[in-house]
């Protein structure tokens, strides 16, 4: 089966426990105006639109089937073509079975523990992480998603009884926010927090601390008070300008003192396992 594969990172400690290969799928159904990937959300329409803009000729049009080309062996990694596309997408990602990502994945096996698949919005291509999942197992990997929550995990039991632990983003718990901001209701991603909770496959919740956008402390006061009893994580995470669109790039990185404050929150309903980043 194929899946929509946006980039591998081989060596990764920030995306789960121990040392990891972290797989970007394409395509997410969230848009959040602070994206720090916007060029995973959807998938190329083969509009040409950025084939000009690269300088090196590593894209070029199919004359037969008019799809975009892209050939990694020109690529300067300049992000023009990114940059240009008005579709937040790019011609970079590529179409991969599982057998392919794992025999990608078995050059690095001997230096890690395990797989998390993030996105865009993984979950959306379920049935592919299912045998991906089962082929990285039978070489003895662990395998972590990495998800804004918009899927009903509790339906997915054959990639849940795959899957060792998740990291769910839970953006603001504020549901007209929400869905001013990230574009989607935010109702699934609560209901999977008690899911996970409850299933005990929940590794840890990331929101991103956006001072002007969100009501931050009813968030972070609302998750702490959810999986103080887990066993789970709560990373706050700093938001910053990194890959941001250009358009939103007026948005305030809290400072060390906002996120001390939050973390305090979380500590004062019982939940310490936290961290900042
Ligand atoms: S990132 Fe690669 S493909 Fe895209 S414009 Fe730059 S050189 Fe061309
Ligand atoms: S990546 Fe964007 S600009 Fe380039 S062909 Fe696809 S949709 Fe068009």
């Amino acid at each position: 089966m194929n899946g929509y594969l946006n980039k591998i990172i081989p060596f990764s400690s920030v995306d789960g426990p121990g040392n990891r290969t972290a797989i970007f799928l394409q395509g997410c159904n969230f848009d959040c105006i602070y994206c720090h990937n916007p060029e995973t959300i959807n998938h190329c329409i083969n509009c040409s639109f950025c084939v000009k803009a690269c300088p090196v000729d590593a894209l070029t049009i199919n004359r037969e089937n008019r799809q975009i080309v892209f050939n990694s062996n020109c690529c300067i990694e300049c992000d023009a073509c990114t940059k240009t596309c008005h579709r937040n997408s790019t011609p970079k990602y590529k179409v991969a079975t599982a057998d392919e990502i794992i025999k990608e994945i078995e050059n690095y096996r001997p230096f890690i523990q395990g797989i998390t698949v993030s996105g865009g919005e993984c979950t959306l291509q379920a049935e592919f992480l299912i045998e991906l999942f089962t082929k990285a197992k039978e070489i003895g990997l662990t395998c972590f998603i990495d998800t804004n929550g918009s899927t009903d995990l509790s339906q997915q039991e054959k990639l849940m009884n795959l899957c060792d632990g998740v990291m769910l983003d839970v953006k603001v718990w504020d549901k007209e926010r929400h869905k001013k901001y990230i574009k989607a209701d935010n109702e699934m991603v609560l209901k999977n927090l008690d899911y996970l909770v409850d299933c005990g496959k929940l590794y840890e919740v990331r929101t991103v601390v956006v001072p002007e956008l969100f009501n931050n402390e009813e968030t972070v006061t609302n998750v702490a008070h959810k999986i103080k009893n887990s066993t789970a994580r709560y990373k706050l995470i700093k938001y910053r300008h990194l890959g941001v669109r250009e358009n939103n790039l007026n948005l305030t990185t809290p400072t060390d003192h906002d996120m001390n404050h939050l973390e305090r929150l979380a500590h004062e309903v019982g939940c310490f396992n936290t961290i900042i980043v």
